[in-house]
């Protein structure tokens, strides 16, 4: 099966992609330094299901400057 790609929310610590039982799949989302697009994004990965997570454009960590 195809790992699923998600918007990640802000400051979300654990994946809640639904497993086969229809239940979160709370697993430990890691900073994943192997994405092959943009290696400046901060992009985490689920350890248990491997969903991917990409950054949240609402969430500015640094800049603290919003750009809509
Ligand atoms: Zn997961």
């Amino acid at each position: 099966m195809e790992p699923a790609e998600k918007i990640r929310l802000p400051r979300q610590r654990a994946c809640n992609q639904l497993n086969e039982k229809g239940k979160h799949c709370c697993g430990h989302l890691k900073r994943w330094y192997a994405n092959p697009r943009e290696t400046q994004a901060e992009v985490y990965r689920c350890e248990r299901c491997h969903t991917v997570y990409l950054p949240n454009p609402a969430e500015e960590p640094r800049t603290g400057t919003l750009a809509w």
